[in-house]
């Protein structure tokens, strides 16, 4: 995501003064209801009611993550490339192509 677009977000809530309601039990729960928004377009089926709606759904979660690394200074950027050095250690392509067999069931 572009700073820009990052510090539109913290404005946002900052010109709002609406910062004061950002607990990071709030911002949690905010972001599991906005993911369930997601979910919602799925139900009973494979693909969403509207890619409008899944886009707006999806600008809210995106939102909610800003908000919540934003309040515990992590960088997004540092946080997903550390989290796919993980996920890379657990998934080596070798052992894992084709296949959606949970990490610690490889062999
Ligand atoms: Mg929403």
């Amino acid at each position: 995501m572009k700073q820009t677009t990052i510090e539109r977000i913290i404005n946002f809530s900052k010109n709002r003064d609406w910062d004061k309601f950002h607990t990071g039990a709030n911002l949690a729960k905010g972001l599991a209801i906005e993911a369930s928004e997601v979910l919602e377009l799925f139900l009973w089926q494979d693909e969403p009611t509207s890619v409008d709606d899944l886009a707006d759904e999806l600008g809210d979660c995106l939102i909610y993550l800003t908000y919540l690394c934003d309040k515990y200074k992590l960088d997004p950027d540092t946080i997903v490339n550390n989290k796919l050095d993980k996920n890379e250690r657990k998934y080596p392509i070798d052992k894992c192509y084709g296949k959606s067999t949970k990490y610690n069931k490889l062999s």
